[in-house]
């Protein structure tokens, strides 16, 4: 059995860290991978530290997985050294003994703790300890210095050690740069350092503890950066930092959350007049910028929507169009992404409700001309099928299927834009300085066309000459845009003033 339970010379030297008040079990697994979801448990090692001395206790954990050959060549553990080890399960109890009512110590506390919380959570049950995190503690401690690898402290600090990437060994090393930091430093500053770390579980470990309180706390967008400058992930808020916080304390944050969170080395932002001015540069960047973590085209600056033309006879066709190109006046149904998504929204549309194929279904370019005479007498698949209610056929007069249709697209429905025309919103912030800077936008049927940025007081007539002066841009319209729209427009929201526009 390759469990092991031997007490250390270690534990001569009880009450090593006084003025802790809690005991610690500094902890280092090896896994399959680096996916706390995906990959599994291979080995564990736990140096616990209280005031009966110090104890130390590994076992290997049978992943019941093979473990990839990059993996076995960098830890050393084989498939064969965990065939016969103990199921995460079996041993469950004995970790869950070491663990409790202890703070839980890691060099990257958010990996180790997460595979094991994980793997508890597998068994219905919910962990939930102090942490620390010693990459963090080291950052606080010694500033000066750009790494806090394992591997390098253990340099830095000349820590003897027998095994790297095993378990035991690496929680062990993890132990003896705590015992050096703590000799190096003054009691007062370790136990400071300890502290502020305890209290700030789920900061990245990349990130100095001062990064967040450097945030303004005003809108705008915030930019996480990886390793090498890479971008990682575009936000948005009206309050930078509590946004920015908040991922870093959502105990139930999602895996690919919690990944993007370990990577994080600095963050970065941009200041705006607002919301809205806030909304338009997060899609914006994240468009043309394309950040590994953001949902690739959450943002699309053209989208389309189905909106109904009346031919001669009275019957109502659909027709997809560019949001933008939408005619003012009739009702707007769903934002799509494309053409195609609005089409198959329209197929459903006529298989759930007894619609006619030909009017929802078979349309294309032609279809703008299309009217009832051309498709009587020729009944459509849906008819065939027993879906269509007979339109075709003349079983089902053309009255009917107008108020199926509207009814069936009617939970779709955009609100109508209110205005003949475009209007132009101002947005206001006074900045600390006192000098007020604004942020005009050109709005129409809920797609902005401009925005002009500018500073000190503006009158409407201003507003109209900057708008008339320039071109329009690129319209932009997506769904929390048109959301928000909505709210300013139909319900004067937020404090934006809405500035009529006169020829
Ligand atoms: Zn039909």
């Amino acid at each position: 059995m390759p469990t092991k339970d031997d007490a250390m010379e270690l534990s001569r030297i009880p009450n090593l860290f006084p003025g802790l008040d809690k005991p610690l079990a500094i902890v280092d697994i090896e896994t399959t991978g680096g996916s706390a979801g995906r990959d599994r448990i291979t080995e564990i090692g736990i140096v616990e530290v209280d005031a009966d001395g110090v104890r130390e206790w590994s076992t290997f954990i049978n992943p019941q997985v093979p473990i990839p050959r990059t993996i076995q060549s960098l830890t050393g553990i084989t498939d064969d050294m965990v065939a016969d080890a103990p199921l995460f399960e079996e041993v469950a109890k004995d970790i869950i003994t070491r663990l409790e009512g202890k703070t839980f110590v890691a060099h990257n506390v958010r990996f180790d703790y997460g595979f094991i919380r994980n793997a508890f959570a597998s068994l219905g049950y919910p962990l939930k300890l102090e942490l620390l995190c010693t990459v963090k503690l080291s950052r606080a401690l010694y500033p000066e210095h750009k790494r806090h690898s394992l591997e390098t402290l253990i340099d830095r600090f000349n820590i003897a050690t027998d095994a790297r990437h095993r378990a035991l060994a690496d929680a062990r090393a993890t132990y003896q740069f705590m015992c050096a930091a703590q000799k190096d430093k003054s009691p007062e500053d370790f136990m400071a350092a300890v502290q502020q770390q305890t209290r700030r579980p789920s900061l990245p470990p990349g990130l100095s503890a001062t990064a967040l309180d450097e945030l303004p706390t005003c809108a705008g967008v915030y930019y996480f950066f990886g390793e090498n400058d890479s971008l990682l992930y575009i936000g948005k808020s009206i309050n930078i930092r509590k946004r920015v916080m908040s991922h870093f304390t959502g105990d139930k944050a999602s895996e690919k959350a919690m990944a993007m969170c370990q990577q994080i080395r600095h963050i970065e932002t941009q200041t705006t007049t607002g919301e809205l001015s806030a909304l338009l540069l997060e899609s914006n960047e994240i468009k043309s910028k394309q950040p590994l973590y953001n949902r690739r085209l959450r943002r699309l600056s053209t989208l389309y929507t189905i909106q109904l033309r009346e031919d001669p006879s009275g019957l109502l066709w659909p027709r997809v169009t560019k949001a933008q190109d939408a005619s003012r006046g009739l009702k707007m149904y769903g934002l799509f992404p494309s053409v195609k998504k609005a089409k198959s929204a329209l197929n459903d549309c006529a298989k759930s409700n007894g619609l006619c194929d030909h009017v929802l279904v078979n349309f294309g370019e032609s279809n703008s001309k299309k009217s009832y005479a051309d498709i009587s007498h020729s009944p459509c698949m849906g008819k065939q099928l027993h879906r269509c209610r007979g339109l075709c056929t003349g079983e089902f007069n053309f009255l009917q299927h107008n108020v199926l249709l509207m009814e069936a697209l009617g939970a779709l429905a955009l609100q109508a834009w209110p205005y003949d025309g475009p209007v132009a919103l101002l947005e206001n912030q006074i900045t600390p300085d006192a000098a007020t800077q604004y942020t005009v936008f050109l709005v129409d049927n809920w797609c902005v066309l401009q925005q002009h940025q500018g500073e000190g007081p503006i009158t409407a007539r201003g507003v109209q000459e900057m708008l008339k002066s320039t071109e329009a841009e690129l319209p932009m319209l997506d769904r929390d845009l048109y959301r928000y729209l909505v709210k300013v427009v139909l319900q004067g929201a937020y404090g934006i003033e809405i500035i009529a526009l006169t020829d």
